[in-house]
């Protein structure tokens, strides 16, 4: 391609509303443009890596054995009731009626519509199984669409659905795609985080994400340096520790009854470690949460949760152990009503109004201190088990970096991290209640099981430049670029000229995707615009030179000096070196 044919726009500053560096260098690098809120367009330079992003996609799936097709974008809302997500998806989903009034869909995902096109054709156990996928575009009403296409509107997603006839060809359908992540990821030059949810005990359900470390991350992971222990935090779990005294050691046993004593103006934790002279750690803190939508019988809508006064209670643990649809802390009216004392004298001693759930910490503990559900007042001498007996007791604690490992004992760190992809295990969730059934081989009416499996395309063409990327521009790894080489002539003229265009012809020849940058530019110019599109390799052609040619790999510090007819060759074998590098 000669950059003359070619739109190159390159900007000097970014918009305003781009805050991270992949949006940022999109736009200046005039990858991609915007059209409204949330909207982005590829233009001619971005989709060029867009599409190779893609087909790393597809030839990694197809060689998996997956099957690509094309549904629609558009799908009648009928099938979304079905399912019963009609209602459920929330204002996320794009629902535009037809000029008959049917209520449509714009995709946002399509668990529904392959599992209403596999209904109309899947009849005998013989079919199965079968992984079908797409790489098409969706659309998510993000409320407040940001960082450019990493969490645009309308996005590319690939979405893969297996369909099997029992629970351990589901399992071996998604090995097979995870393994095909792993090459994928690879091939991109992204190290990825592999995230793996617990595996329920009964049924085999499963999950992993695979996500990369990002600033911006909507997920925090608290990951183990020692094993492979990575959880998000909103699940994560670490070692019981024992609960020391305020001399560090052990807390102690008390035969010692419960006694009452006045703690005046005594607000918080620190206030009250100070007043008592000891430390959080010997605090049962309480605190009362209303809960939505119990799926256990707590006998209301309120919970008192106890933990470790140094500890903080991890809402999704506690929302995920109730089985409820949320929870939230009470309003102060309810925590007086609970606890007959005004907010800050919570404990478990006593209470009758409201089930305790302990956190695991708790009954490790020895010689407490709570609240007295009096104003003013705090119990101490409290011995778990003793005097007061939880509902139930549970893991609810936030897990934090410098927690110790359940699997190995080292010690975590966090790292904030972005989901590319995932892969899960639906079971029997859409063809059960789209009624998706075939013959076995008994001749017996069976319902198949499911495996959806996502890759977000322009969220991982984001990621590789959030990984590579420096001060002037992208530094695009060779099997992402839109132009693995650059051919700049100093002035595209005369000798110059001459060898510029043999390099460039001989880099066609050689099946290279390169750029011939004969516009009518200052050398500057033309220098820095390919540092910021990023092209892995450079050859400059300048008259002080000839007969050698300057080629620098964009990662380097400086430039080779080399024959001009020796460039052609170098570079390939750079580009062969890369890839299979990276292919390996
Ligand atoms: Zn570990």
């Amino acid at each position: 391609m000669k950059a003359s044919k070619f739109i190159i726009s390159t900007l000097r500053e970014a918009p305003n509303d781009a805050v991270i560096s992949s949006h940022q260098l999109m736009m200046r690098a005039g990858l991609i443009r915007k059209l409204g809120n949330g909207l982005y367009s590829y233009m001619p330079m971005g989709l060029k890596a867009f599409r190779k992003v893609e087909n790393i996609i597809r030839e990694e799936l197809d060689k998996a054995g997956m099957l690509e097709m094309k549904p629609t974008v558009i799908q009648p809302g009928e099938i979304w009731k079905e399912s019963g997500r009609w209602e459920k998806m929330g204002p996320e989903m794009l629902k535009p009626q037809n000029r008959g009034g049917q209520d449509m869909v714009v995709s946002p995902t399509a668990e529904e519509a392959f599992t209403a096109l596999v209904r109309d054709g899947l009849t005998s156990y013989k079919q199965l199984p079968f992984t079908l996928y797409q790489i098409n575009t969706k659309y998510r009403d993000e409320i407040r669409p940001r960082y450019g296409v990493m969490r645009g509107r309308e996005f590319t997603m690939m979405d893969a659905y297996s369909f099997d006839k029992d629970q351990k060809d589901l399992d071996a359908s998604y090995e097979n795609a995870a393994a095909a992540y792993r090459k994928i990821f690879k091939r991109m030059g992204l190290e990825t985080i592999s995230v793996k949810a617990d595996t329920g005990a009964m049924g085999g359900s499963g999950s992993e994400e695979f996500m990369v470390e990002s600033e911006v991350g909507d997920d925090t992971l608290i990951l183990c340096p020692e094993c492979k222990y990575a959880a998000n935090v909103e699940k994560a779990s670490c070692k019981d520790d024992v609960a020391l005294d305020k001399d560090g050691k052990p807390q102690a046993k008390t035969d010692k009854a419960v006694e009452e004593i006045p703690t005046p103006d005594v607000k918080t934790i620190d206030d009250l470690s100070e007043f008592l002279k000891t430390t959080p750690q010997s605090f049962i803190k309480t605190l009362i949460y209303r809960v939505e939508n119990p799926g256990i019988d707590i006998k209301g809508n309120f919970v008192a949760v106890c933990i470790r006064g140094d500890l903080d209670v991890n809402e999704a643990k506690l929302c995920a152990l109730l089985k409820a649809s949320s929870v939230e802390l009470a309003e102060e009216a309810d925590v007086i009503k609970i606890t007959d004392a005004p907010v800050g004298f919570a404990g478990p001693v006593k209470l009758t109004k409201a089930p305790v759930i302990a956190d695991n910490t708790v009954m490790n503990m020895h010689d407490a201190v709570t609240g007295g559900l009096k104003k003013d007042v705090h119990f101490i001498h409290v011995e778990p088990g003793r005097d007061f007996t939880p509902f139930m007791t549970a893991d609810v604690r936030i897990v934090k970096p410098g927690d110790i490992c359940p699997e190995c004992g080292g010690t975590f760190y966090s790292k904030k991290g972005n989901e590319l992809g995932h892969i899960f295990k639906l079971g029997e969730k859409y063809t059960k209640s789209m009624n998706v059934t075939y013959l076995d081989v008994n001749g017996k009416l069976t319902t198949p099981i499911m495996g959806c499996y996502g890759i977000g395309v322009d969220r991982t063409l984001a990621s590789i430049i959030e990984a590579h990327h420096d001060d002037n521009g992208i530094k695009w790894t060779m099997s992402t670029a839109p132009f693995q080489v650059a051919v700049v002539p100093v002035m595209y003229k005369e000798k110059m000229k001459e060898v510029a265009d043999k390099i460039y012809e001989e880099l066609l020849a050689s099946g290279v995707d390169v750029l011939l940058d004969d516009r009518d530019e200052r050398p500057g110019v033309k220098f820095k615009d390919a540092d910021l599109i990023g092209y892995p390799i450079r050859i400059v052609v300048g008259d002080k030179n000839l007969p050698n040619v300057e080629l620098k790999v964009r990662s380097a510090e400086n430039p080779d000096l080399v024959p001009a007819e020796e460039a052609a060759k170098k570079a390939v074998q750079i580009i062969k070196d890369e890839l299979e590098r990276l292919n390996a």
